[in-house]
């Protein structure tokens, strides 16, 4: 509990959620995997649910909340959410009601010893947001489910010495790929997710702002690659000349945890 990292637990449209770890201070972004997976993922780094300070939710949809159920019933962890997302929540979990903490799209709250930040995100869903956590040891950005890089959002995330970032499809496998035309207009839409072209063009801004580490996630299936992900931002950031290392989220459990160290630099693996 001691190092600064971040674990991807499950990334991508059949669930996600994931952990940071800062200054004694763990969080989970999202609850898309059962708890039983949740919990192996944490005994894998010697941990389990009661060292968790919260879970913030960016959004109800499924992908993202899917073991919370299971998790309100079973833990007393406090679970964060915008007002109309916990709304949603409420109404599809009903025992969830006493563990919401709802907040307001934009609000800041302390979590733990880490204050959070939260900032509307541009999606399909009641209220999404997406989250910068501040510490002692430094800053993480996490945006994922967004169909454009609003101005606004790019300005939370500047500054961010780690960024988890949505690199949902590349838009040619979009259009070329199995999905009915309605989907393709969903995803590709701007209420939908982030291509791998807006991804990369905003990870060069942020690194020559500063993003020392990005990591990838909330990957198509169907309608991209991780290398095709990965050689994407990599192109844009050789081409801006910043130095920032680069990770995929896969859509199981990452092998290792990210270790950041107070730049946001990794350490180890
Ligand atoms: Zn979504
Ligand atoms: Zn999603």
């Amino acid at each position: 509990m001691k190092e600064r990292y971040y674990y991807s637990i499950a990334s991508g449209s059949g669930g996600n959620c994931s952990l940071y770890v800062s200054g004694g201070t763990a969080v989970l972004f999202d609850l898309g995997v059962s708890v039983r997976r949740l919990r192996q993922a944490l005994g894998t780094l010697g941990m389990d649910v009661p060292d968790l300070a919260g879970v913030l939710i960016t959004h109800e949809h499924i992908d993202h909340v899917k073991g919370l159920a299971t998790f309100v019933k079973k833990y007393d962890v406090p679970v964060y959410a915008t007002g109309p997302t916990a709304r949603e929540l409420v109404r599809k979990t009903p025992p969830a009601s006493d563990k919401l903490r709802p907040f307001f799209g934009g609000e800041a709250f302390p979590v733990g010893g880490l204050s959070v930040q939260s900032f509307l995100t541009p999606h399909d869903a009641a209220e999404s947001v997406g989250y910068v956590l501040r510490g002692t040891e430094g800053a993480l950005g996490f945006a994922t489910d967004l169909g454009f890089m609003p101005s606004q959002v790019k300005k939370q995330l500047t500054g961010c010495d780690t960024v988890v970032l949505e690199s949902n499809h590349d838009p040619v496998m979009l259009q070329n790929g199995p999905y009915p035309w309605p989907l393709k207009q969903r995803v590709g839409g701007a209420q939908g997710h982030l291509s791998n072209p807006d991804c990369a063009a905003c990870a060069a801004e942020l690194a020559q702002a500063g993003t020392r580490t990005l990591i990838l996630a909330h990957l198509s299936e169907h309608n991209n690659t991780p290398v095709t992900a990965f050689r994407e931002t990599r192109r844009a950031l050789d081409q801006c000349g910043a130095a920032c290392e680069l990770y995929v989220a896969p859509k199981d459990a990452m092998e290792a945890p990210v270790l950041l160290d107070a730049e946001g630099r990794v350490c180890c693996l």
